[in-house]
């Protein structure tokens, strides 16, 4: 039964080192849409945390302890529409600090519980500003009071694109073999599309890079930013991708069905959304990679599971 169990115990948590690789499976129902294309999503909810963020949260982290910035006595905050957060909330919980979250307070009752559970800090920011409102919350927090917290601010920073391009790109170069001809990935701090991007646009410069967007500012695509109308992150830089590609939420709510009744995978809105950019983008012959964000149960409440 393969490799014998042992203890992890290395570096500041072992909790820490759980993050990363991932799976890459292979969408093989939804790929009969599209004959002649490979599609395959890279399984992030298999991280510890359950999402994609587990890998940025856990790079800034490690580097606010290597540079000093992070040490005892001091708070983690952040502005957060969850997933983030969830990683920031287990990680400081692992390492011995406490969390301070501003999320705006439409986000999954789900994921308000589970930071709660963590012990976090939770401070609820207006819904009807979304991300943009928990972002200013953050700073007018971080500005009244610098000494007292790590604001790692994830939207400016660098170590969050790098964790995807240190980590995410080459676990999916080695996976396909170097086969992959297209990556496809939704827009929320950039830093997954701009890493990866970035690492595979260096190893093959005809790779295509494809972004996914919601098609307005007021959609369902939970994680995901309208960049016209929203605060743009300063890490995104959009003239990365080839393409940019808009989803409904109305389809994006049908591919995050399908995914969990065709292919057996329960994940989030946005992993629907990229699938559903996936397939309109591909020509064969094409190995199409794309990111199964976050895991499913974090949307139990949401109506949409209801539909046939
Ligand atoms: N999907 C979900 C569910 C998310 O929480 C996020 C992060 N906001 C993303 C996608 C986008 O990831 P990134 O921040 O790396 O752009």
């Amino acid at each position: 039964m393969g490799a014998p169990l042992t203890a992890i115990a290395i570096g500041p948590s072992p909790l820490l080192d759980l993050a990363g690789r991932t799976p890459l499976i292979r969408l093989s129902r939804i790929e009969r849409d599209c004959p002649g294309v490979e599609l395959y999503g890279k399984a992030e909810f298999h991280n510890p945390g359950g999402s994609v963020k587990d890998r940025p949260a856990r790079r800034m982290l490690l580097e606010g302890l290597a540079s000093g910035q992070l040490r005892p006595g001091k708070v983690i905050l952040d502005a957060t529409s969850g997933n983030t957060g969830i990683a920031y909330a287990m990680f400081g919980a692992a390492l011995g600090y406490p969390v301070s979250l501003c999320v705006p307070a439409n986000v999954t009752p789900e994921r308000k519980r589970m930071l709660m559970a963590y012990g976090v800090d939770l401070v609820l920011t207006d819904p009807l500003e979304g991300s943009d409102g928990a972002i200013r919350e953050a700073r007018r927090r971080y500005q009244a009071d610098p000494e007292r917290y790590f604001y790692p601010d994830q939207y400016n920073n660098d170590f969050n694109w790098r964790a995807h391009y240190e980590t995410t790109a080459p676990e999916i170069l080695e996976q396909t073999g170097g086969r992959l001809t297209h990556f496809v990935a939704g827009l929320g701090t950039s830093g997954t599309f701009m890493g990866v991007g970035r690492r595979l646009r260096e190893w093959k410069p005809d790779v295509v890079l494809a972004s996914v967007q919601p098609d307005g500012p007021l959609h369902g695509l939970e994680g995901l930013k309208h960049m016209s109308t929203a605060i743009v992150p300063g890490i995104y830089d959009p003239g990365l991708a080839d393409v940019d590609i808009q989803v409904e939420t109305e389809e994006a709510f049908a591919m995050t069905r399908r995914l969990a009744r065709e292919e057996g995978l329960l994940v989030g809105i946005s992993s629907g959304a990229n699938v559903v950019a996936a397939t309109r983008l591909a020509r064969p012959p094409a190995v199409v990679v794309t990111v199964l964000c976050d895991t499913g149960s974090r949307y139990l409440s949401e109506r949409f599971w209801e539909a046939s």
